[in-house]
């Protein structure tokens, strides 16, 4: 039975029933029904029910964020402001959908030719607990906006959030079926993509899991898009406004609780700037104060598990006995919650499990480069190709960077952050496939050709 743990206490808070297999097949058949019918409805229905679900977003943000926060231990300020950015997906979709699937003329030999966007059917998103409203409603506002219906199976350790999502589309206005929530183990979740009402699945998570949903989605030729980990580089040069680029590179580094796909991951710094910007790094580091994470004046709540506590103790007790220096923190915060002080680790060899493994905990890795080329080649070794960062304020440095960087995006001067108006999505091990914006709703549409004579 899956079960919310409050990691800032340790202490069970429910204990959810899941969903039988009967129900799964039941939920299939709803879906496959309910998409029967709500493909044929109107972008402006759609949208009116997109625009309600905003509205209860925002109505109920205090609630939901506080679930969010003793369910998974993010700060409750940044579940509120996450429950704010959904809304505003909601919102960008209800508007925006029309005009990103109309019709699309082409030119050809026939008298009339263009292409038409036809919703799929039902999808399916395996989704994970770090931004837990986030990652669905930015799969599910594309996608039902696009007159496809959603099947959620949320990470175990947040149902509560998961089955209060699906609430809010069903008293938006949703009829049933169109967005569902099967409280399930990951092992049922080959049986659905197996399903031939089932016709596309979504995936945010680890490598593995990553790895199991693709192989059989395309067993059955059905159409993924994953999101996974990343260890982005946050490259910093001389010419940067250094006092910025700290102040950044801690929120970066920090923001819920270390545990962001999309979080700066290995900072890069030039060797003329490398001291004072670890000296400044260090300062606010060791500055942060842990705790409750429903309180206001508090920087870093728990990790989300035991386990996941464990496992970054792990990775920097293993790095450092690889030879990395432990600049600041490193250590288990003893008592009752999942806690580990804020960390930088530097000096990390070469071969060094750090560089080439997610630290998804809040540890930051610093590097020195010689020039803006060793920079690209460190942000380049690793398997990963999320997001990056690059702090400078010389032109053919920016351009050289947005073109070597290996990663699904270039932020420049300024901290990667996904955006409803901007596509998102990694390269290389951080998956394929974008999210958001434009590029995001054609996902899981066909893009059908027609050509009339
Ligand atoms: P997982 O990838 O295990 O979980 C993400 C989702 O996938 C959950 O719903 C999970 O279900 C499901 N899942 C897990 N294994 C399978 C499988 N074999 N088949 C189908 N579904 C599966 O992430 P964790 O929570 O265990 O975190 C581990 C690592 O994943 C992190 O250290 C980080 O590297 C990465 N991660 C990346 C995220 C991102 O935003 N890109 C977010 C979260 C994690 P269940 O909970 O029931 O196991």
């Amino acid at each position: 039975m899956p079960t919310s743990i409050n990691p800032a206490t340790g202490e069970t808070i429910k204990e959810i029933a899941g969903h039988s297999d009967e129900d799964i097949e039941r939920a299939l058949t709803n879906a496959k029904l309910a998409f029967d019918e709500w493909k044929k409805t109107s972008f402006a229905h759609r949208a009116s029910i997109m625009n309600k679900a905003a509205d209860l977003l925002e109505e109920r943000k205090n609630e939901l964020a506080r679930t969010a926060t003793r369910e998974m231990g993010k700060r409750l300020q940044e579940a509120v402001a996450e429950v704010e950015k959904c809304a505003w997906v909601c919102r960008y979709y209800a508007e925006n959908a029309e005009a990103f699937l109309s019709d699309d003329p082409r030119d050809s030999d026939a008298k009339k030719a263009f292409v038409a966007y036809r919703p799929l059917g039902p999808v399916l998103a395996v989704m994970p607990w770090n931004f837990p409203y986030w990652q669905v409603f930015r799969f599910a506002a594309p996608t039902l906006m696009a007159g496809n219906v959603g099947l959620l199976k949320h990470a175990s350790n947040v149902s509560m959030c998961a089955l209060a999502i699906e609430e809010i589309f069903l008293d938006a206005g949703a009829p049933q079926g169109v967005f569902k929530t099967l409280v399930i183990g990951s092992s049922k979740v080959e049986h659905i993509i197996d399903d031939d009402r089932l016709r596309a699945v979504t995936l945010t998570g680890s490598g593995p899991a990553g790895a199991a949903v693709a192989s059989a989605a395309s067993n059955r030729f059905k159409p993924s898009v994953l999101e996974l980990g990343g260890s982005d580089p946050f490259i910093v040069m001389p010419s940067a406004d250094l006092e910025k680029a700290v102040e950044t590179a801690v929120k970066a580094r920090m923001i819920n609780n270390g545990q962001s796909c999309i979080a700066a991951k290995r900072f890069i710094v030039h060797v003329d700037i490398y001291d004072d910007f670890l000296d400044a790094m260090k300062s606010k580091v060791s500055a942060m104060k842990i705790g409750d994470p429903m309180r206001e004046d508090v920087d870093m709540g728990p990790l989300s598990s035991k386990q996941a506590r464990d496992d970054i103790a792990q990775q920097v007790k293993k790095s450092v006995e690889e030879g990395a220096t432990c600049v600041t923190g490193g250590k288990v915060v003893e008592g009752d919650g999942f806690f580990f002080e804020p960390t930088i680790l530097a000096n990390i060899p070469e071969g060094a499990s750090a560089r080439t493994e997610e630290f998804f905990g809040p540890v930051a890795l610093v590097f020195k480069a010689v020039s803006a080329e060793d920079a690209i080649a460190i942000a380049n070794d690793s398997p990963f190709g999320l997001g990056s960062s690059v702090w400078t304020r010389d032109s053919d440095e920016q351009e050289m960077f947005i073109r070597e960087i290996e990663a699904g995006s270039t932020f420049v001067n300024a901290m990667v952050a996904s955006d409803p108006r901007l596509p998102f999505g990694g390269i290389k091990d951080s998956g394929y496939g974008r999210e958001l914006s434009r590029e995001g709703i054609l996902a899981f549409v066909n893009a059908k050709t027609v050509s009339m004579n």
